[in-house]
């Protein structure tokens, strides 16, 4: 199947991404629009950064996507992953996430503000649209895969019930191999792990998280060589990592893991429980994205603005 065969899906139940048509909902989506706008140019975010700026703290920030060149709640269209792109390059240094691990080590005052993209899963629309748009933008992404989904057609179990759920329109999405993730690591993309089988490393027992830990990074060191491996939690959620998932990352050798759980990184965040900011809902408008980056999200404005 090409990339261009899956047309936009309704997803059942989801009623804030695919709301009724009718003036209730233009009207909803105008107030949003208006609302991000504010946000974006009030100058609240020039002030903050000025001053963080003068700290030495400026912003930083980590996104994250997973397939490109689609539309669904995991799925961004590329024009829509350019864009985000293009505001990043601009307004961040952009850098892979062990880049920013050595930059926090270092102690230097950050004074621009700093973005990683990332993306999850390991996708193959990653290799053939989002590779492109980030050599084109000159931003360095780190790629989370599962190694054991590598080249293979196996189904996550995400994707099988978001098909069983309509809430995507299949459920066989091809995956990269490690031919292309050399091939991206050689043009200065980072590779991390995502588990070998996707296991959710906060309710799995203390022998397969390490299990899943060191066989990963095992299977990435021998396929494209030793270096700093980061790691990102499947799910993601406060109760999908763990105290004992994050030591036995610490102790197999990895720099970093990332969450779901959203938010920016403060220099004393514990580095094996980032936060991070989802951008891969293809339903997001270009000012939502943008708000997204610049951390729109919480607060009561926001809240009410999600229902
Ligand atoms: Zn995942």
């Amino acid at each position: 199947m090409t990339q261009t065969s899956c047309a936009p899906v309704h997803v059942a139940g989801a009623w804030d991404i695919y709301p009724p048509d009718g003036i209730g909902r233009r009207l909803r989506q105008a107030i949003k629009q208006v609302a991000w706008f504010c946000y974006l140019h009030c100058g609240w975010i020039q002030l903050r950064e000025l001053v963080l700026k003068l700290l030495g703290r400026s912003r930083i920030v980590i996104i994250y996507y997973h397939r490109i060149g689609w539309v669904d709640v995991l799925s961004k269209p590329t024009s829509a992953l350019r864009a985000d792109l293009q505001y990043l390059a601009r307004h961040y240094d952009c850098m892979t996430l062990s880049a920013l691990c050595e930059l926090l080590a270092s102690g230097k005052k950050i004074r621009r503000k700093v973005a990683v993209v990332t993306f999850d899963d390991g996708y193959r629309d990653n290799y053939l649209a989002a590779f492109p748009e980030l050599k084109r933008a000159g931003i360095p992404a780190t790629f989370f895969v599962a190694t054991g989904f590598i080249g293979t057609e196996r189904v996550f179990p995400h994707d099988a019930r978001a098909a069983a759920s309509h809430v995507t329109a299949r459920e066989d999405w091809p995956k990269m191999t490690w031919d292309e993730l050399r091939e991206m690591q050689q043009a200065g993309m980072e590779i991390g792990s995502h588990t070998v089988d996707h296991v959710n490393m906060g309710k799995a027992d203390e022998m397969t998280v390490r299990q899943q830990a060191i066989e990963s990074l095992a299977a990435l060191n021998r396929e494209l060589g030793e270096r700093p491996r980061c790691f990102c939690y499947p799910w993601g959620k406060r109760e999908d990592t763990s105290e004992v998932s994050r030591h036995v990352l610490r102790e197999a050798g990895y720099v970093a893991a990332v969450t779901t759980q959203p938010g920016t990184v403060r220099r004393d965040d514990d580095l094996f429980a980032l936060r991070r900011v989802d951008l891969g809902n293809g339903n997001m408008t270009c000012l939502a994205s943008r708000a997204a980056i610049e951390g729109f999200g919480c607060g009561w404005l926001a809240r009410l603005l999600r229902r």
